[in-house]
């Protein structure tokens, strides 16, 4: 566990909160790091999350990272504590009407695409701009907008990753005084095994750490 312990210590200096990406890992490998105190734990699959969700203890809060297709959202809607992953307005809707099915408000995060590679998903900032200055997140009263998440390049290129985290720290800062300045939107999640310690620098204060933790 000594690797989890080093990441922790890392990001404490930053308040930052660890998410344990936990996909592709046994729920035999994923009870130590319960143990040592954490609690907020992503997966990118539904069908894995529940899996794992009901051999885990129950104060997990679990986080749905990955690309969420809609008609799934009704699985996880009565218990997920945040969906990172909402990328798409079809996927919002979706959502509402899950939570309210569910008799809840769900948090989730924008996310938004930086990186130039084709593969990420998100909302591109400009659209998503436009989409709330159509006062969109109005529409959903059952989805509670917590911030944003995003992730920067597959690159070597520090400088490049650098530039993207930054840029997601400055459209999250935008949003935040453009159109959620009274509600509770205060969380950046940005960084993963490969780039958390850049990501920090940026002002992440919610990293998501899978392969780093299972050495
Ligand atoms: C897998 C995954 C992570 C963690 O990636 P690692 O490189 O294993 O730390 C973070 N975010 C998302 C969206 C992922 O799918």
């Amino acid at each position: 566990m000594e690797p989890v312990k080093k990441i922790l210590r890392q990001i404490k200096p930053y308040g930052a909160t660890l998410v344990a990406v936990t996909k592709h890992h046994t729920p035999e490998e994923i009870l130590p790091l319960h143990e040592m105190g954490i609690r907020d734990f992503g997966e990118n699959r539904v069908q894995e999350l529940i899996v794992k969700k009901d051999s885990l203890p129950d104060d997990i809060r679990w986080h749905m990272i990955g690309h969420l297709q809609g008609k799934k959202v009704k699985k996880i809607a009565p218990f997920i504590h945040m969906i990172q992953s909402l990328d798409r307005v079809s996927l919002w809707e979706e959502i509402d009407k899950q939570a309210k099915r569910a008799h809840r408000v769900i948090p989730a995060l924008l996310e938004v695409k930086v990186a130039r590679e084709a593969t990420k998903s998100g909302f591109n900032p400009d659209e998503l701009i436009q989409l709330l200055h159509e006062n969109t997140h109005q529409l959903y009263p059952n989805v509670n907008i917590r911030g944003v998440m995003g992730m920067a390049s597959f690159t070597s290129d520090k400088d490049r990753i650098r530039e993207e985290f930054t840029q997601l720290h400055r459209i999250f800062k935008q949003l935040q005084y453009t159109f959620f300045s009274d509600t509770q939107f205060d969380i950046l999640s940005m960084g993963m095994s490969g780039d958390y310690p850049i990501a920090l620098e940026c002002g992440t204060n919610m990293v998501r750490i899978g392969s780093r933790l299972f050495p």
